[in-house]
């Protein structure tokens, strides 16, 4: 068992920090429900009585993160005095613990805010076990042992599908050839496709600069906001599909923007341009919604992808179940951290559904590139593996995501690539950081005082 010796793992410090970027400025970022997001997290630092840290994080829009950050605040007395061994011999059973408090979990449970803040904190842990173990998280994870890696998940609520024991069983039979795929991801890494092409707020000109740049910089998979006008759609997504030609791949996202029967009827209109899939048609908890939408838009050869926003293994297990997602796509910032994710990618093997994950906003590339490398190595590597990539936030990450020939190349670095640079948080945190401090007073933003006054 990977886990460390007891001694000055005492966790004796939880710091969270509200920091947030002017996206919203130019339009990174916007589609048809987030129209004018400031990327933004709520920042964990875990600190042990020895000194380490783990950095962890979870992703928000902007308003809204002083919210997750008292939340966070909330959970630390479920963290602060423990030991981080001990939590590491038992995480499945302190998943439970933070997640299931007989009082906090009213607020929750297991959803929401209370499940985001969960997730910083765990995320936050992670990184601090694979700073331990000197190794980049997916390989801490590549490296355990099967009853080791499953030993970490919470399985209340999903042995319908699958048990501990069959988890199990899944990872070591995919064991045979594990170390020529974690030479393979070391040597090539893991393929990518750019969102970076079709925010909802670019110019047409600025699409096809973007289009030509990331063609140029080889990549293949490109995907566009959909959802506020048909005609606008059309024009974009013909101009996207111009640019990068028949032989490329094109993807749509509405981000929830549709009812059922609009979804449909919409993408049978945008079905000639032939996109791979159609993201987030409508409602994240619509499971048997996006099953209708998945069984009408089958013969237009239209996939539907879903995950970012769906609450937690419970919700997953039912896309999976009911053919409601051909496209999993985890988020590593939402449900519950590491653990609960890892679950989700177990389901998505045994019901034969692809995971490609979310990534963007803040830190998601970082921490996704992760999971899917592991998912590479131990779980699933007869797919495509393809990973979201948004070339934004990157410089406040000490070890961002490398992307080399559309390809995230595999992190070297210990930890889960979460920890920003010191000057990054005392810039950007909220509201006191010196960037939002000259913006207000430049009249970029309106203080938060404004703002409640304004909104009054
Ligand atoms: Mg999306």
């Amino acid at each position: 068992m990977p886990v460390p010796d007891r001694k000055g793992l005492k966790i004796v410090a939880i710091d969270v920090k509200d920091v947030r970027f002017p996206t919203s400025l130019e339009g990174h970022g916007s589609d048809a429900l987030h129209t004018d997001p400031n990327y933004s997290c709520a920042y964990v630092t875990t600190r042990t009585e020895d000194g380490r840290q783990g950095f962890g994080l979870t992703f928000t829009c902007g308003r809204g993160t002083e919210v997750v950050v008292l939340a966070i605040r909330s959970m630390k007395r479920f963290v602060l005095g423990k030991n981080a061994a001990d939590i590491y011999a038992d995480f499945a059973g302190f998943w439970r613990a933070l997640t299931n408090d007989s009082q906090m979990r009213w607020i929750g449970p297991e959803k929401g805010v209370a499940h985001l803040a969960a997730a910083g904190i765990l995320n936050s842990l992670w990184d601090l076990w694979a700073r331990i173990e000197n190794k980049p998280l997916w390989r801490l994870l590549a490296d355990m042992e099967p009853e080791e890696l499953v030993s970490t998940i919470d399985f209340r609520y999903i042995t319908d599908v699958i048990t501990k024991d069959e988890a199990v069983q899944l990872l070591k039979d995919k064991r045979a050839g594990k170390e020529a795929r974690i030479k393979q991801l070391t040597e090539n890494g893991i393929a990518c496709y750019t969102t970076q092409v079709g925010w909802m707020g670019y110019s047409d000109k600025m699409v096809k600069e973007l289009c030509n740049k990331y063609l140029k910089l080889g990549f293949t998979h490109f995907k566009v906001k959909v959802g506020t006008s048909i005609e606008d759609d059309l024009r974009r997504c013909n101009l996207v599909r111009e640019a990068i030609g028949d032989k490329n791949t094109l993807m749509v996202d509405a981000n929830q923007a549709w009812s059922v029967n609009e979804a449909i009827d919409w993408m049978i209109k945008l079905a000639p341009l032939k996109p791979m899939w159609i993201e987030e048609p409508t409602s994240p908890d619509d499971v048997l919604g996006h099953a209708a939408i998945s069984k009408a838009l089958k013969p237009y050869g239209i996939g539907v992808a879903t995950g970012e926003m769906c609450a937690n293994r419970v919700m997953f297990k039912q896309f999976l179940q009911s053919g409601g997602m051909q496209y999993c796509q985890i988020d590593s910032a939402r449900i519950g951290g590491v653990n609960e994710i890892l679950s989700v990618y177990l389901m998505a093997e045994k019901l034969k559904v692809e995971v490609v994950p979310h990534a963007g906003g803040v830190g998601l590339c970082e921490m996704v590139q992760h999971l899917q490398m592991w998912n590479y190595a131990s779980v699933c590597y007869d797919t495509m593996g393809l990973i979201e990539y948004v070339d934004q936030q990157h410089e406040h990450f000490f070890d961002p995501c490398v992307v080399k020939n559309a390809r995230y190349m595999a992190p070297k670095k210990p930890g889960y690539s979460t920890e920003m640079f010191p000057e990054t948080i005392e810039k950007f945190k909220y509201p006191d950081g010196s960037e939002w401090q000259r913006m207000f007073k430049e009249g970029i933003f309106p203080s938060p005082d404004e703002a409640e006054l304004v909104n009054s």
